[in-house]
């Protein structure tokens, strides 16, 4: 038996409880792994409080990451002892997730953990950081450089945000913050945001078209938000759209692509190839500030990760959770 966040829904409704379970409830898998650390991003809180239909079968093992180390294999890449990572691949939604101390994986699901980093590190990154590092990638993919202006990320004092803004500064852009926090404008600034900007000032509908203002964007938000970053982006700009925190919908003309070549690229990190995965991995290890790392993150017990991810919902969460789930 070991320690699982486990959730169930039958007819007296959704719950998530911490247990005993065996691997008798763990999916298929060629890999097992002992689990050292899992994390909580958005949508882990989405699929603990069932606030949105992420959990696809029950009884489900939440958590899309964790690391760990192999302890059994019949895949020919890993072996017992190897240490790895796994991020997303519908793991905690339709396949046994990380919010336990062990997990049955498919082997081509797994990146190994990089030397650059502990199995705790790793999961402060998360999802999170990963896909913070696919909107780089994208950026950089398409001629985004710190010489053609500023560029702004949303949700800026989230998971994502966090990681976005810490690395975009340190490759050298000049990074503006949107934030619904004010009192998160010290933390932003210690992380490498030049400027802190309200919310507010982006989540009303807007014009279709204002000042151009910045040549590459990551939006974690959505809605009238990322409606309003393509309106302010430079010509020929690059929009990265990963997150829906303020809301799904897209209320937006064509007017900035058609008129000012803006480029607006969807990233999603749950189903992305291996060979992406594991450069994004790489350049984390290479650019990533661990002391900046250290700043954005929390870690707490298995036993507390439900009552956190409410607050994660609540948007009371600075930065990255990590979970230790021996604890
Ligand atoms: P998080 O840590 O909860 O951060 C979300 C941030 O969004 C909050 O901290 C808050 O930042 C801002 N926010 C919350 N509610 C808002 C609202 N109603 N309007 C405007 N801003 C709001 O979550 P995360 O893990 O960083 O994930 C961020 C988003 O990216 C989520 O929508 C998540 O589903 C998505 N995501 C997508 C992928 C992908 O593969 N595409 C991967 C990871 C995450 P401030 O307090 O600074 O305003």
């Amino acid at each position: 038996m070991f320690k699982a966040i486990l959730i169930e829904k039958d007819e007296s409704g959704y719950r998530a409880t911490l247990r005993d379970i065996d691997e008798g409830i763990l999916s298929q898998g060629d890999v097992t792994v002992q689990v050292e650390r899992s994390t909580l991003n958005y949508k882990d809180g989405l699929a603990i409080t069932g606030k949105a239909p992420i959990v696809k079968r029950f009884p489900m093992v939440p958590g899309i990451d964790l690391s760990g180390t192999v302890i059994k294999s019949q895949h020919p890449r890993w072996q017992s002892g190897d240490r790895v990572v796994l991020n997303g691949w519908g793991v905690g939604e339709a396949h046994t997730g990380g919010l336990a101390q062990r997990a049955r994986l498919s082997g081509d699901w797994l990146v190994p953990l990089p030397d650059a980093f502990t199995p705790a590190q790793a999961m402060a990154i998360g999802t999170a950081g990963y896909t913070a590092m696919l909107c780089v990638l994208a950026l950089e993919r398409h001629g985004v450089k710190p010489i053609d202006g500023p560029v702004v990320v949303t949700g800026a004092a989230g998971g994502v945000g966090s990681v976005a803004v810490t690395l975009l500064s340190r490759l050298g852009y000049a990074v503006a913050a949107v934030t619904g926090r004010p009192q998160e404008a010290d933390y932003l600034k210690q992380l490498g945001a030049k400027e802190i900007l309200a919310r507010t000032d982006f989540s009303a509908q807007g014009k279709p078209l204002e000042a151009e203002r910045w040549a590459g964007a990551v939006d974690t938000v959505g809605s009238h938000t990322l409606a309003n970053i393509c309106a302010q982006m430079k010509y020929r700009g690059t929009v990265t759209a990963c997150g829906l925190a303020g809301g799904r919908d897209f209320p937006a003309t064509v007017a900035p692509f058609i008129l000012r070549g803006v480029t607006l690229v969807g990233i999603d990190s749950v189903m992305c190839p291996l060979p992406e995965r594991l450069l994004a991995w790489q350049r984390l290890a290479r650019d990533l500030d661990v002391t900046q790392l250290a700043l954005m993150t929390r870690e707490i017990g298995l036993g507390e990760a439900i009552a956190t991810a409410s607050e994660l919902l609540a948007g009371q969460v600075r930065g990255r959770v990590v979970v230790d789930v021996n604890r």
